[in-house]
């Protein structure tokens, strides 16, 4: 009798992505220019928050001489200082959103340097970075987390170690309709877990694509608290305004 034999065959989403490559050519992420990433005009239209901003939370200061927003000195903020590279909106809500949801992994290499301009010219000595961790379905669904690729590649750009274990994200927080405020808040503060003492004597760079209200930085810090760290950090590519 014959022996069968299975002949291996690429999957689906393999297959799928050839095909796509094969027939686009690279073009700009934030106006469709032909051969280009990100392209020029795109970069010169970003509004930059390297100067005049909020040490603690990122956001432009409406007064001069103060390190700290009004918000930040009146209500604090979950993490000690948050730099953010631009703000939110135009070419570069369209190069996250690419990044994010197109499966355009590649655009880290364009976001990094973006993000490097708001770079502080020393780390402290004990940094770790920390890319925001995606829930298991999400995670799945996506085929990566973009701000672990961000970590790493900002890790490699700015050679500071990643470690992309020990902060975990233990449940889905998408659905927050319905809840009130305070119930969110405490919704998020329980969707992240760290291994114990894995930030002992680290100061903490959590690493995320963008910033909005600051709600899941503040979560992803307290947890890295609990996990030891004294100080933590943040940077965003982008910061809403
Ligand atoms: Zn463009
Ligand atoms: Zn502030």
């Amino acid at each position: 009798m014959r022996q069968q034999h299975s002949v291996p065959t690429p999957s689906f989403r393999k297959l799928f992505w050839n095909a796509v490559r094969s027939v686009t050519t690279p073009s700009c992420a934030g106006c469709h220019a032909p051969n280009t990433a990100f392209c020029e005009d795109c970069l010169a239209s970003l509004t930059f928050l390297t100067s005049n901003v909020c040490y603690q939370c990122g956001l432009p200061l409406d007064q001069k001489n103060s390190k700290r927003c009004r918000l930040c000195e009146k209500h604090g903020f979950g993490v000690d200082h948050l730099w953010a590279a631009t703000g939110f909106g135009g070419s570069m809500q369209a190069l996250i959103h690419a990044f994010k949801y197109e499966n355009q992994r590649s655009l880290a290499l364009e976001l990094v340097p973006i993000l490097q301009r708001a770079w502080p010219e020393n780390l402290p000595e004990n940094a770790v970075l920390v890319p925001v961790p995606l829930a298991k379905a999400r995670y799945k669904a996506r085929g990566y987390n973009q701000s672990e690729l961000l970590a790493v590649q900002l890790g490699a750009a700015t050679t500071t170690k990643v470690d992309v274990t020990s902060l975990r994200r233990t449940r889905d927080t998408s659905a927050q309709a319905g809840k009130t405020a305070s119930e969110r808040r405490q919704n998020m503060q329980a969707a992240f877990a760290c291994t114990p003492q894995a930030f002992q004597e680290s100061t903490v760079i959590l690493v995320d694509d963008v910033c909005t209200t600051g709600a899941t930085l503040e979560a992803c810090a307290s947890a890295c608290r609990a996990g030891g760290a004294e100080t933590v950090w943040a940077t965003t590519v982008a910061r809403a305004i």
